[in-house]
């Protein structure tokens, strides 16, 4: 049986710290697959400027090519609209007939789990695993998350991965500032962000409250 791994997140751009986390998911839990999903419209990022879609999914591209495990689906750029993870694991299931799913966060995003749309119903659809990230004590989920049942929360499996305190928003800051971004991301992704002149000025469309 085919065991899938999602890695949602808005990519604007991807860097090493996305990809290492992914490529340790895949060896540790021996999946065959990492699809990296790049949001439509992410909910908590509503009325913050981001890169469009076509230049993300080009950047999470580029970045994917060198592993075979790892894909790319523009499933909820497709889709359009705000994008929410229950309908983005709804519709990998159907697609790819299977009943397992895995969901990768850092340790930010699996703190903020409990404002997704339909929380719990999301925690019983698939396994997530809350991957290290510098800045974020994975020790605050249970104080975070004591609201919901008990047994969900075993469907939360901390993983501790080599941290890397890189962050898309200090990319975009530094490429602003016109400070080096080498090292950070690969060097295929740099270019391109050089290349389109993205986050200098006006190269990202604002979204607005729906
Ligand atoms: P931004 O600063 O714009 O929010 P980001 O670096 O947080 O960007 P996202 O696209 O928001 O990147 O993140 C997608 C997923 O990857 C989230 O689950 C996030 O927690 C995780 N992630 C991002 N960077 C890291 C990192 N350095 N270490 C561990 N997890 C990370
Ligand atoms: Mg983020």
């Amino acid at each position: 049986m085919k065991q899938i791994c999602l890695m949602g997140g808005t990519f604007d751009p991807i860097h090493y710290g996305h990809l290492v986390v992914a490529e340790e998911v895949r060896q540790k839990f021996g999946l065959q697959k990492v699809l990296f999903i790049p949001a439509a419209r992410p909910p908590h990022k509503m009325g913050k400027k981001i890169s469009e879609a076509y230049h993300r999914v080009n950047m999470t591209r580029l970045a994917t090519a060198s592993n075979k495990y790892f894909e790319v689906s523009t499933l909820e750029i497709e889709r359009q609209g705000i994008s929410y993870t229950i309908d983005t694991v709804r519709e990998i299931k159907r697609i790819y007939g299977i009943e397992t799913v895995y969901f990768i966060t850092g340790a930010d995003a699996v703190l903020e789990i409990i404002n997704w749309k339909e929380a719990e119903k999301l925690l019983f659809m698939c396994t997530f695993i809350a991957a290290t990230r510098p800045g974020y004590n994975l020790n605050n989920i249970k104080e975070t998350l004591k609201s919901l049942p008990g047994d969900i929360l075993k469907r939360i499996l901390p993983l501790e991965v080599p941290a890397l305190s890189i962050s898309s928003s200090d990319i975009r800051q530094r490429v602003m500032e016109g400070r080096s971004i080498k090292y950070l991301l690969p060097e295929s992704v740099e270019e391109y962000i050089l290349k389109n002149g993205l986050y200098r000025k006006n190269t990202a469309e604002k979204l607005f409250l729906p």
